[in-house]
């Protein structure tokens, strides 16, 4: 009778799951299993943010909370935990007497340190990790270069990736038996936000995003089929407020309710339909952003959380100026478009791209601070935090990451007569701004 536990860790969806698929295929019995690792939940970055801010946690609950019903639905349990994973999954596999634990592999420092620890753990017990892919658009396999020679400029990049590799296809959903069904192990409460310190929220500002496979699905047809939004995405993309500007798919995506691939396939279905556009084809074109940085942390390790970024050049040491921080986090810097994406980043966990840019170039060039500090901010706070993705994106707007051009910094009045002329989005999160006349607002973001 062979056994085998799943991990689930950043891939909380059944469909397109390569290590889930893989478990049923192989195995008489499958014991998935989540953990709430203590010191991502409980734990401080090094300046002292909660890990998770409540956004994400609450978002993490949902998503395990409608994984363990999809799973009963197929008849699986999902074992719940939470605690230090290496050691409760250890504890299963000796108790159950496992043959292997799968799981999707992670490349980033501290979830290789997890995945390391335990897989020393299990070769005590004459047990293995099996490690699957399952983040990407692409697989580093089919990469007409290998990784060490992997590009550090996305253009690059893109055009020696997207003509000549092909996106795989999903995986279909696994077939479920009934003998996969397990028995003896409390299934495990799954915990709530009091929990880990947070008191229960509710968002009224439109952005309340509800975690989850099915809601990631339910997302998707919303923004491809529903409303066909992928029809305007490229005019629309630099947006600033509501929803439906952009996909809202980074928040499914980094805990892998939905897989790029799936996203891809859908995009292409709607292609088929409707004619393939500029629009569509940025969507496919974000997502291969979102695998560049995944890249660029595979191909320089733990670089990307270094001041020095992948460039390995001097970045200079900006005395802390805690007056100056203060203002920045909590959206008081007197900048109307700074303060007002960091209120809503606050507010709801969410901020557009076009808004992370600014406020993280705004931290770096004009308040000169350790943008290793925003970047932490921004790993508390964000609901779609994704190791890669922001700080790859950190790295490149501090000027030690993948952008080519030196030096860059947005100029902030140009950027909110571009994207807020009106001053709509300021006066959205900042209501006194309101009887003032736009034009004003708009000037207030002048740097002088
Ligand atoms: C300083 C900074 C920090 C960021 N931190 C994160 C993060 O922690 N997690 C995260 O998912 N994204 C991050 N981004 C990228 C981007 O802002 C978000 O992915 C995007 O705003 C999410 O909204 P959406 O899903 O509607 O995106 P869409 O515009 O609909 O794009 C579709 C998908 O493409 C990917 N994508 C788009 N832009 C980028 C980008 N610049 N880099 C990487 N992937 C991209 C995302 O997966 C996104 O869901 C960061 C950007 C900046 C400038």
């Amino acid at each position: 009778m062979r056994k085998v536990i799943h991990w689930f860790r950043n891939d909380l969806r059944v469909n397109d799951n390569e290590a889930l698929t893989d478990a049923l295929k192989i195995a008489d019995e499958v014991i998935p299993v989540y953990i709430f690792d203590d010191r991502i939940f409980k734990g401080q970055t090094s300046y002292g943010f909660p890990k998770t801010n409540k956004y994400r946690c609450k978002f993490i609950i949902e998503s395990v909370t409608q994984l363990r019903t999809h799973l009963e639905e197929l008849g699986l349990r999902l074992i719940v935990r939470s605690g230090i994973p290496e050691d409760i999954l250890f504890d299963i596999a000796s108790e159950l007497k496992t043959s292997s634990i799968s799981c999707n592999r992670e490349r980033t420092h501290e979830e290789v340190l997890v995945q390391d620890a335990l897989e020393e753990k299990l070769w005590t017990i004459g047990q293995e990790m099996r490690y699957y892919r399952g983040k990407m658009l692409y697989y580093t396999s089919d990469l007409p270069f290998p990784i060490t020679q992997c590009p550090d400029t996305f253009t690059q990049f893109r055009k020696e990736v997207e003509k000549f590799v092909p996106v795989r296809d999903p995986f279909p959903i696994p077939t479920f038996h009934k003998h996969h069904f397990y028995s003896d192990i409390d299934d495990g409460v799954i915990p709530d936000l009091a929990f880990f310190g947070w008191e229960d929220f509710s968002i009224d500002k439109g952005m309340d995003f509800k975690g989850g496979e099915k809601a990631a699905l339910t997302e998707l047809e919303y923004y491809i089929w529903e409303k066909g939004l992928v029809q305007d995405y490229f005019n629309t993309r630099n947006a600033l407020l509501g929803r439906d500007f952009s996909t809202k798919m980074s928040p499914y995506l980094s805990q892998g309710c939905i897989s790029p691939k799936q996203i891809y396939t859908e995009v292409k279905k709607y292609e088929e339909k409707n004619g393939s556009t500029k629009s569509s084809y940025w969507v496919i074109f974000e997502l291969m952003w979102r695998d560049f940085f995944r890249f660029m942390g595979k191909k320089h390790k733990n670089k990307i959380f270094q001041r020095k970024g992948t460039k390995d050049g001097d970045y200079p040491k900006y005395p802390r100026n805690d007056e100056v921080l203060e203002k920045w986090m909590n959206g008081e810097t007197g900048v109307p478009f700074i303060d007002a994406n960091m209120k809503e980043l606050n507010a709801t966990g969410f901020m557009s791209n076009r808004g992370r840019q600014n406020v993280a170039s705004y931290f770096v060039h004009t308040c000169q601070q350790d943008w290793i500090f925003g970047a932490e901010y921004f790993e508390s706070f964000l609901i779609d935090y994704d190791p890669c993705s922001n700080y790859g994106n950190w790295n490149y707007l501090a000027g030690v990451g993948s952008d080519p051009r030196e030096g860059r910094k947005f100029n902030i009045l140009t950027q909110a007569r571009k994207y807020d002329p009106d001053a709509a989005y300021v006066k959205y999160w900042l209501p006194n701004y309101e009887s003032m006349d736009a034009k004003d607002v708009v000037m207030l973001n002048a740097d002088d």
